[in-house]
């Protein structure tokens, strides 16, 4: 029998600011026995909401036979676990294989969502990333690295629809980047803007054309944590949307005139 109290809550925790987890992340980790987190990618002030008393454990290191390990100690001691993982555990997470791991053990888990570097770099960038009738689609991707991607998603494809991009993972091959993108027809002079460590203190942001970026990416010298974002979604919206727009109504307001 597992104990009641055993489970595991993975933990969005945002893109770095301690202040940038949700009111549920934080209560979920102050909650918890065991706070499981990789300090590379999460900032240390994330564990200001962990108990005094907390094991906390770097899973920087550990592979998934070690965190399974933590898992079944867990469920023979009915411990709370908080799996902390950067951003939100929707994108590159690697939650599915642990999750795996808990149903064969049979320990209860839950899923606190979490603000993506997405989210955050577009805030840094002071945009919104759809534009009314020009760019209304995103594409969350990567490129191929150590993981291969599969064949229907390779990043030229994708580059054909000329819709908006954020390419997570890619920054370490920016070159590769820009050749592959601009293959798939981006024009060279496409919108084109990095973020590194998106609301951490030493953020920063380069903006230039897509056929600039490898060199501007090589300067900067910045070879990880970064989001590239590439498209029409980066251009100043002189477009406006529908929905505050007082020719049309909606469930919430008449149209006038
Ligand atoms: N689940 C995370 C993504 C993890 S994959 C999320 O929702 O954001 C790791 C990749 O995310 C990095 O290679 C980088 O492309 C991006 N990333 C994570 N944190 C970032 C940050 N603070 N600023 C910019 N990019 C970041």
């Amino acid at each position: 029998m597992i104990p009641d109290r055993a489970r595991v809550v993975f933990v969005g925790a945002g893109p770095g600011a301690p202040d940038l987890i949700t009111l549920r992340g934080a209560r979920a980790i102050a909650a918890a026995d065991v706070v499981l987190w990789a300090r590379s990618l999460v900032m240390e002030g994330v564990l200001e909401h962990a108990r005094e008393d907390a094991e906390i454990v770097d899973s920087a290191s550990l592979t998934l036979e070690d965190q399974r390990e933590i898992y079944e100690r867990a469920a023979r001691k009915g411990l709370c676990v908080a799996r902390i993982h950067s951003g939100d555990t929707a994108i590159y997470s690697a939650v599915g294989e642990q999750i795996r791991v808990l149903e064969e053990i049979g320990l209860p888990y839950e899923i606190v969502p979490g603000v993506s570097s997405l989210a955050a770099a577009a805030a840094t960038l002071g945009q919104e990333l759809t534009v009314p009738e020009l760019a209304q689609s995103l594409i969350l991707t990567r490129r191929e690295g150590r993981s291969p991607m599969p064949p229907a998603e390779r990043l030229e494809a994708f580059a054909r629809h000329g819709t908006t991009m954020a390419l997570f993972l890619s920054i370490a091959r920016a070159a590769e980047l820009q050749e592959e993108l601009i293959a798939g027809g981006y024009a060279p002079d496409a919108l084109c803007a990095v973020v590194y460590r998106a609301s951490w203190p030493d953020e920063r942001v380069l903006r230039c054309p897509l056929g600039e970026l490898a060199e501007r990416v090589s300067e900067a010298g910045i070879d990880r944590q970064a989001l590239v974002l590439v498209g029409p979604g980066l251009r100043d919206a002189r477009t406006r949307s529908h929905l505050y727009d007082p020719r049309h109504d909606h469930r919430f307001r008449e149209a006038v005139g």
